[in-house]
């Protein structure tokens, strides 16, 4: 690749290899933060095709596979992808949750052993957090690793795993310290998802697709080097990747918005009053939240209001989508998918009620939820 010196020159040959890839046929159509079943070849092979031509990893360090720019020029190659429509990724759980998370607190052998090999796509992640007792509640979470020597021995039960059937590692949450209180005793783990004593199950959902899974654990030998962080301290390494999680879109997200106001626009057009009423409605409601992440899209304060409003959005424009196709809507379409779809992304990352518990008490200032005793 030619020597980059600006955003505006990065942003010029940004756009032309992605044209060219999508001329080619080696770009992969974009799908959101997870995989799904069918454009797993396809994904794999547009993140190998991106590393193999030196546009993968933008600002990791080049001595890891990346290209060494900063995040401004990454948010610039995220603008492009969501302008050309193409993924800009092979999955969040991978590239932002794992990668940023061993970016701020791996050692140097574990950047050494996970970064590149998830840049090439050799390493596909998943995320392992949620279970059946712990989601909202993260900090209830069972699943124990207990210390034997130079391992841990891994037992418990993870839901809602996302792309796990592909996945060769996952970021692991797991409780060490079972006398301490509940967000202390939590260590954070990078694990093989190849160990004995794994057992993945796809669940079906109402798309017809499986993107995600129960993961079971019974015995997994741990090694210790596994670990990121220190052990008993995997809140903090979980919070800063709840944040990347939850921080979202950005900039890239405000152009996917953008074309989808632009569509809702030219479809108020062919609807009746009532119809086009609900259109202006969900319009303003996209066009506060454009707004909104124009100017402060980049502040962490913002990520939840933006998360709340994106994904209710999302819903009522999968509805109203639906209404305005009619019976269309319920036969096998793009948004059939999206209708089926649209309700979990406000569960996803954290419930809206819980997003609204968190601008009540840390943007507002309201008193907090009184605690449940256990
Ligand atoms: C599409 C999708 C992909 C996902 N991918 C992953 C993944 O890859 N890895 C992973 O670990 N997890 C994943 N999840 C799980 C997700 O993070 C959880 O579903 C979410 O955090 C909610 O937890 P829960 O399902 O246990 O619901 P619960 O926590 O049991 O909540 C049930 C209901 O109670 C409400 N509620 C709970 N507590 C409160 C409260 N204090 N105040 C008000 N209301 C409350 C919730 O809003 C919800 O409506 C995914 C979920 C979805 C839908």
């Amino acid at each position: 690749m030619a020597e980059i010196s600006s955003l505006e020159e990065f942003r010029e040959q940004t756009a032309a290899f992605i044209a060219r890839a999508v001329d080619s046929g080696d770009a992969c159509p974009a799908y959101g933060a997870i995989l799904p079943p069918h454009l797993h070849q396809q994904a794999m092979h547009w993140q190998r095709f991106c590393f193999n031509e030196g546009w993968a990893g933008v600002h990791w360090p080049v001595e890891h596979g990346g290209m060494g720019l900063s995040p401004r020029h990454n948010i610039v190659w995220h603008e492009e992808c969501a302008i050309s429509e193409v993924a800009p990724y092979l999955n969040l759980q991978g590239i932002v949750l794992a990668g940023e998370a061993i970016l701020r607190s791996g050692t140097d052998q574990q950047r050494e052993r996970f970064l590149r090999p998830t840049l090439s796509n050799e390493i596909l992640w998943c995320q392992l957090f949620s279970e059946p007792g712990a989601g909202s509640d993260l900090a209830g979470l069972q699943t124990s690793a207990v210390r034997d020597g130079d391992h841990f021995i891994l037992n418990g039960q993870k839901v809602w795993s996302s792309n796990a059937q592909f996945a060769q590692y996952g970021i692991l949450m797991a409780r060490t310290d079972s006398e301490q209180p509940k967000h202390k005793g939590i260590t954070f783990f990078l694990l093989d998802m190849e160990l004995a004593g794994i057992e993945v199950r796809p669940i079906k959902q109402m798309t017809g697709d499986s993107e995600f899974c129960e993961v079971f654990f019974t015995d997994v030998l741990l090694p210790a080097d596994c670990v990121l962080g220190e052990v008993n301290a995997g809140w903090g390494v979980a919070m800063a990747v709840l944040q990347d999680e939850r921080g979202g879109a950005g900039a890239a997200g405000v152009i996917s918005l953008r074309r989808r106001l632009e569509t809702m626009v030219e479809k108020a057009g062919a609807v009746d009053s009532v119809g086009s009423e609900e259109v202006v409605r969900i319009l303003n409601r996209g066009k506060a939240l454009q707004s909104l992440m124009e100017r402060r899209g980049g502040d962490p304060l913002i990520a939840p209001i933006a998360k709340l409003m994106n994904s209710e959005l999302g819903y009522d424009e999968a509805q109203l989508d639906s209404l305005l196709q009619g019976s269309e809507s319920m036969l096998n379409s793009a948004s059939t998918d999206n209708l089926l779809y649209s309700p979990g992304m406000s569960i996803a990352g954290g419930s809206s009620e819980i997003q609204r518990n968190i601008i009540g008490e840390r943007i507002l200032g309201l008193p907090r939820e009184p605690e449940i005793a256990g």
